[in-house]
């Protein structure tokens, strides 16, 4: 097992990473830039060290500067978490090449996962169910047009080398494909220097489903039940649960054993996650996450299963800790995501807190290196807090995170607990009878 890990990440994730580190007893080392100086990730790190300005490209994405930091404080291996560099290939070997163990999949399955197109034809061989779309990169308006016509409209036009929902674009019919495709290309290379895109059916009420896989690199690979993460705006995610409302006893056992079998035939390894839509009764896969999700706190809760843990285990050449078997589903959780944004405005307001109190009592977790006097920087996401609440019954759940979400007081700043509060209260959530674009009709789409 290593004895000191580098967590190359901030903010919650960072608190979370040290967490299972310290009750490995692994000594952990957070990077930070100037103005994460005070965060709490920092304070609490058995090390620190100041690896460049506020800018990610200077400090969190600061390939070189992280490194360093690894090498000088001799550590064995580094977590990337979520976001940042975690699925950057380039970044794995390179910490391989310095004698690091990447804390996370091989560089191989991270670049074949990145590439959206790659991605869906390894899907498609490991039998995984497909969004009906093209086969491979579109590049005219002639080659869209016709292949919607084919599929049906609307269609989706999405950039390969995509993330967070940009580089997206609707095309209703025929005559908006010039503009809607030359924008979505904009956006693209923008966002992530790479405009190749690629087309889908656009769903009209699916739901966002997704797979938590483990496996070890050896062969063994495992799901640890679904996540249904619906409740979306702008194509991120609000609001996540587990299990999913939506989904029985037989269509959870048969996409849960599909992504066990891929991950299995993929000798993948460490925590991953296979997104599907659903709709009708079926699933379309629409990417892999080569990292630890945001919303993993929800399968924790309803599997007992540390899943950084695991993924240090797995790292340091550990066997998975279980088999398919022994992996139980039990109870309900949800998880609610606090940004530091107005809940009707959705404008980010980053500050100092003045006041603050997390909810507490059985079943609840707060997830935030958030703390009265903290001064937020401006510079980085704007997710604050995570509440993540779990009861025996999704109807329990449910009055628990209403009574958490009462005594969370986040002073100082405006955030969305007033907008998770609303959305619990509506009835169609609390009947489990939403999709992908409930939320946002809820909100309005303000852009
Ligand atoms: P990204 O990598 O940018 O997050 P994804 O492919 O994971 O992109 O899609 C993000 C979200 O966009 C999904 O959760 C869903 O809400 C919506 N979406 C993606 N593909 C489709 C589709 N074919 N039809 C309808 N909605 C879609």
């Amino acid at each position: 097992m290593f004895d000191k890990v580098l967590i190359a990440n901030r903010g919650e994730i960072a608190l979370r990473i040290h967490r299972a580190c310290r009750e490995m007893g692994i000594q952990t080392v957070a990077v930070h830039s100037t103005a994460d100086t005070d965060a709490m990730h920092v304070r609490l790190a058995d090390f620190a060290v100041c690896i460049g300005p506020p800018p990610a490209r200077d400090s969190y994405l600061n390939i070189p500067a992280i490194l360093s930091a690894a090498t000088i404080t001799g550590v064995d291996a580094i977590h990337p978490g979520y976001g940042f560099l975690s699925e950057n290939a380039r970044f794995a070997e390179a910490c391989d090449a310095h004698g690091f163990t990447f804390i996370g999949p091989t560089a191989e399955h991270i670049r074949m996962m990145g590439d959206k197109i790659v991605a869906k034809q390894t899907a498609k061989e490991l039998g995984l169910p497909l969004v009906p779309g093209s086969p491979g990169p579109v590049t005219s308006v002639e080659e869209i047009i016709e292949i919607g016509k084919k599929i049906g409209f609307p269609v989706l036009v999405k950039a390969v080398a995509g993330g967070g929902g940009r580089g997206m674009k609707v095309i209703e019919s025929p005559d908006k494909a010039n503009e809607q495709f030359s924008m979505a290309r904009v956006e693209a290379k923008a966002a992530f220097g790479n405009d190749a895109m690629y087309l889908e059916k656009y769903l009209g009420k699916p739901r966002h489903i997704e797979i938590q896989v483990l496996g070890d690199g050896k062969g063994a690979g495992v799901h640890l039940g679904e996540r249904d993460c619906s409740l979306q705006r702008r194509h991120q995610k609000v609001l996540e649960e587990a299990p999913s409302p939506a989904l029985n006893a037989e269509q959870r056992g048969r996409i849960g054993e599909l992504a066990a079998a891929a991950v299995r035939k993929l000798k993948y390894r460490g925590a991953g996650t296979m997104e599907f839509l659903f709709q009708d009764g079926e699933f379309y896969f629409i990417e892999m996450n080569t990292r630890l999700q945001v919303e993993h706190p929800i399968t924790e809760a309803v599997t007992g299963i540390d899943l950084v843990r695991e993924q240090i285990r797995i790292a340091a050449g550990g066997d998975l800790g279980f088999k398919q078997e022994d992996v139980k589903i039990t109870g309900h959780a949800n998880e609610c995501r606090i940004n530091a944004e107005n809940s009707e405005t959705f404008v980010p307001c980053p500050g100092k807190i003045t006041d603050y109190h997390s909810p507490g009592g059985l079943g609840v977790r707060v997830d935030s290196g958030l703390y009265t006097g903290y001064v937020m920087p401006p510079y980085y996401d704007s997710m604050v807090a995570k509440l993540i609440v779990s009861g025996s019954t999704r109807n329990e759940c449910l009055m628990r995170l209403r009574r958490s979400l009462e005594e969370f007081v986040i002073g100082g700043i405006d955030t969305t607990i007033a907008l998770q509060q609303r959305i619990i209260h509506q009835q169609e959530f609390i009947d489990g009878d939403y999709d992908i674009h409930w939320l946002e009709k809820l909100v309005g789409l303000k852009k």
